[in-house]
């Protein structure tokens, strides 16, 4: 037995159980893991030294006779990574620690619709150099960067292979990035914006404990990421989820990717654009149209109310396929459609009742997002820190 690859292995499961349990003590972590409290307290001081764990100095259980024992928890003040998200009207940065916690999150308006790749990605890069900048003068070290971008992305070559929205085929993000960022030794990887969106909301959002559902994403473009058994759907070739361009009006208005009446044509921006009589797209009219919309409602303005219904029954007959096929827990909505759940719920809710086989014996709940329209690049910034907890050894060879 290498034993070395034991104790890698070893050092993961314990970080792993301080992860899951919160602040414990190294025999709670023994008798949890089934390793002896030698070895435990020798992996909990190597954690602590990679400024993973930290003493809590708290007593596990307040109150209790005799002497404390002296807990460990998760550190947030060691690694941090990096989430940087390109979305059809803006750009989007976030930072966070171990523990979760947002060191650095900054957001700005860009229209990004038929953009030239370098000088999004030159935005991008101040912004991200910016935040690096910030988290290391917190101390920090950087354990890896994750970038969401709308489209299809083949997340092994970094490369977005088409963003309708942005105009862009073949494009190597991932390569692009580096070379701007000049970020060596950590791992740079791109995604899928509504893949990212749904992880970020299984992990600490509307998704926590449930094992099947759907997220849907909308901003300007519509998509879904899809979690099955408590993992990320990703297809075939990586590419499952695109929501936006399920036909459900095969005589429907022309999309950007050529077909008719696709999903994202009918409840997407100019949906509602048109509804709010709002010039555009520009950058930030999305979700300028959805705040104009629920204002307009709250006020009274029922051939507003009966207009949204008209995006919810498409979004219901849209998302009633997924159901019938998927059968999730949930369909949580992001994105500006969660700003509007209070209108969408009834008519997505007659839409599946009606449409779904099984809806009687196995009813799918309609949840808002939790996290919001940063669920994308929170999920980005996760991503590397999930990859940390489950082998810690991974950042020494960064190191
Ligand atoms: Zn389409």
């Amino acid at each position: 037995v290498d034993q070395r690859a034991v104790r890698r292995a070893n050092l993961g499961v314990v970080l792993e159980h301080v992860a899951d349990s919160g602040p414990v003590s190294r025999a709670t972590i023994a008798a949890g893991t089934g390793l002896n409290k030698t070895t435990v307290s020798s992996l909990v001081a190597e954690l602590i030294e990679m400024r993973l764990l930290a003493e809590t100095g708290d007593d596990e259980r307040p109150g209790n006779v005799g002497r404390p024992a002296q807990t460990v928890r998760l550190s947030g003040n060691g690694v941090v990574s990096l989430g940087l998200e390109i979305n059809i009207d803006y750009l989007a940065t976030c930072a966070t620690d171990l523990t979760g916690q947002v060191r650095h999150e900054h957001a700005v308006a860009v229209d990004n619709r038929n953009s030239q790749p370098g000088r999004v990605m030159g935005r991008l890069a101040t912004l991200a150099r910016r935040a690096l900048a910030d988290v290391e003068a917190q101390g920090l070290s950087l354990a890896g960067v994750t970038i969401a971008a709308p489209g299809l992305v083949d997340v092994a070559s970094g490369t977005v292979v088409v963003a309708p929205d942005l105009g862009w085929r073949d494009v190597p993000l991932a390569d692009l990035a580096a070379k701007r960022l000049a970020i060596r030794d950590v791992p740079l990887r791109v995604d899928n914006e509504a893949n990212l969106g749904a992880l970020a909301e299984l992990w600490t959002g509307a998704g926590r404990g449930l094992s099947d559902f759907v997220y849907v994403s909308a901003e300007v473009g519509v998509g879904a990421g899809v979690v099955m058994g408590g993992q990320l759907y990703r297809g075939a070739f990586g590419f499952a989820g695109e929501l936006g361009h399920l036909t459900v009006d095969p005589d429907g208005p022309r999309c950007t990717c050529g077909n008719r009446g696709c999903l994202a044509m009918l409840v997407g921006e100019d949906a509602l654009l048109e509804i709010a009589g709002i010039e555009g797209p520009t950058e930030g009219s999305a979700r300028l149209a959805a705040t104009t919309l629920a204002d307009r409602i709250r006020g009274g303005d029922t051939r507003t109310e009966d207009a949204l219904r008209q995006i919810g029954e498409w979004l219901g007959l849209g998302l009633a396929g997924v159901v019938n096929v998927l059968n999730p827990e949930a369909i949580i909505l992001g994105g500006y459609l969660g700003a509007l759940v209070e209108w969408l719920e009834q008519p997505l809710t007659t839409a599946l009742s009606e449409r779904v086989l099984a809806s009687n014996w196995a009813p799918c709940r309609i949840l808002p997002s939790q996290i919001g329209e940063q669920a994308a690049v929170h999920g980005a910034a996760a991503l590397p820190l999930r990859e940390v907890i489950s082998d810690p050894s991974s950042i020494r060879m960064h190191a």
